[in-house]
């Protein structure tokens, strides 16, 4: 038996999850999305990414990117070591993307702040 909280809304259901053969079956949600959400975590963890990449802009020397969906959550360890290995040495707009196909994941790593903006305002 496993315990978990569903965190697909702020209710955060009390789940229990019990395995019968092949299958779980899941107690104490309150919908449907407490029951994937249980499954999922058991069987196909995966988590967002947010962190930052160096930039060589002395005055923006760091810019803020996440991967556009979530990757298992056994490579995050990985795909933090991508991002940490990038410098960027040229502008983006908001949405780029910074690392493609993350870690084969299949998820792009991209940007959540446009460095353009930013370099002007610090009147780079
Ligand atoms: S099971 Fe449904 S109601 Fe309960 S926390 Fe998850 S999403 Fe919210």
């Amino acid at each position: 038996m496993k315990h978990l909280i569903c965190i697909e809304c702020p209710i955060g259901c009390s789940l229990t999850a019990v395995k019968s053969g092949e299958q779980w079956e899941i107690k104490g949600n309150r919908c449907r999305k407490g029951e994937q959400f249980a499954i999922n975590e058991l069987t196909d963890p995966r988590r967002s990414v947010c962190s930052t990449v160096k930039t060589t802009y002395r005055k923006v020397p760091r810019l803020p990117v996440r991967t556009n969906g979530e990757v298992p959550l056994n490579a995050i360890f990985a795909v933090m070591e991508q991002i940490n290995a990038v410098t960027l040495d040229h502008p983006v707009h908001i949405g780029e993307v910074i690392i493609e196909n993350v870690c084969n994941t299949g998820i792009n790593v991209i940007a959540t702040s446009d460095l353009y903006y930013l370099l002007e305002e610090d009147g780079q």
